[in-house]
């Protein structure tokens, strides 16, 4: 049964939607107004045991949680899943085994409460949350995280991508070294914050591949370089994180640069799961002030994978007429960004 107030509040037409949120490592749940009140954003992270995300245990420990996820969601939101009016959920990009429980977990819901179902891109939804909560309309983004390294601006419909990498991911770049030179990581200490922090006390500035093909970037060869420095034990491992750090922030800071000059945006918008990193933010900020830009970077919670982004950004697409059948709910392992049509922005 509702309570009076939420019966009163559904009379008054208030509605909510619940987002779904599996691409990676990460299962979330969460419950946005249609005003954009984000009411529950719960996110069970998956840590893996030794050699790094395997597409199939994440998945099932996304099985695993889904149901707990859910119930703290609805609680944390005070509101009963029968007070919801759509299900969103991360249709795409990411990792087949961990789409696929998130979406089976949406259209059960969609499904069973006869409510509409919306598939969201990952990405998108990165952009939108961010610009929510920190109060930007039309931002350069830089998106750098454990899957995704994206530089992008809106234009003529939909959100660009001015440069991306053309393999690993920055953060994964970040991760695979961390693990190579033996560093422990924690659910609340990443590896990219282990390398952080270690990176403050290095002084020495070691030569790596810095490797920028026109606006697109290669993380790969500079991790393979790193590794091999690391093996050789000449350097110290805080000089080894200290070069690592400057030389990829620099690649990305080059490209974001680029972008703000050539579209002429007035704001940057830092998020994903790197943007956590200090000195990845002041680098940012420098040259979001030489382009007299507002910088903006966003607060962890809502940085890293969520369900709140994919919750918002279905309110987004869905009171703009989109909807998504379910025998249309396949996932899509490789949905650009730039694909997507964006009619909530004009
Ligand atoms: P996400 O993919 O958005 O969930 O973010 C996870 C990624 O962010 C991982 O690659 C982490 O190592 C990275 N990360 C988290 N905190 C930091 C930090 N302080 N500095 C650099 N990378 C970080
Ligand atoms: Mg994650």
């Amino acid at each position: 049964m509702l309570n009076d107030n939420k019966m009163k509040e559904k009379e008054n037409g208030e509605h909510y939607c619940l987002g779904v949120e599996s691409t990676a490592d990460d299962f979330s749940v969460g419950i946005s107004t249609f005003d954009g009140e984000i009411l529950a954003n719960i996110i069970s992270a998956y840590v893996p045991s030794e050699r790094g995300i395997h597409p199939r245990e994440a998945a099932r420990h996304h099985g695993e949680v889904a149901n707990k996820v859910l119930e703290n969601a609805f609680k944390k939101a005070r509101i009963k899943p029968r007070d919801l009016s759509i299900i969103s959920f991360s249709q795409g990009p990411g990792l087949g085994p961990c789409l696929r429980t998130g979406a089976t977990v949406a259209r059960a819901l969609a499904s069973y409460l006869g409510i509409p179902l919306v598939g969201i891109n990952h990405c998108v939804a990165h952009i939108e949350i961010g610009k929510l909560k920190t109060d930007t309309k039309d931002p350069v983004t830089l998106y750098v995280s454990g899957g995704n390294t994206i530089v992008s601006a809106f234009d003529s419909g939909r959100y660009r991508v001015f440069g991306e990498t053309l393999d690993i991911a920055l953060g994964n770049c970040l991760d695979v070294f961390a693990r190579e030179a033996g560093l422990h990581q924690r659910v609340d200490e990443p590896f990219g914050a282990v390398v952080e922090k270690i990176a403050a006390k290095g002084k020495k500035l070691i030569h790596l591949p810095y490797t920028v093909k026109g606006m697109d970037m290669s993380f790969s060869g500079l991790l393979t370089a790193a590794i091999n420095l690391l093996k050789r034990g000449e350097y110290k491992l805080e000089d080894l994180c200290y070069s690592l750090q400057e030389t990829v922030f620099s690649m990305v800071t080059e490209v974001t640069e680029r972008a703000l000059a050539h579209t002429e945006k007035k704001e940057v918008l830092l998020t994903g799961g790197v943007a956590a990193n200090k000195r990845l933010q002041s680098r940012i900020k420098a040259i979001a002030k030489e382009h007299d830009a507002k910088f903006r970077v966003m607060p962890r919670e809502f940085a890293v994978d969520n369900g709140a982004m994919i919750a918002w950004t279905g309110v987004l697409a869905h009171t703009h007429g989109i909807v998504t059948p379910i025998e249309e709910s396949f996932v899509r392992l490789r949905w650009r960004l730039e694909e997507v049509e964006i009619p909530w922005m004009k």
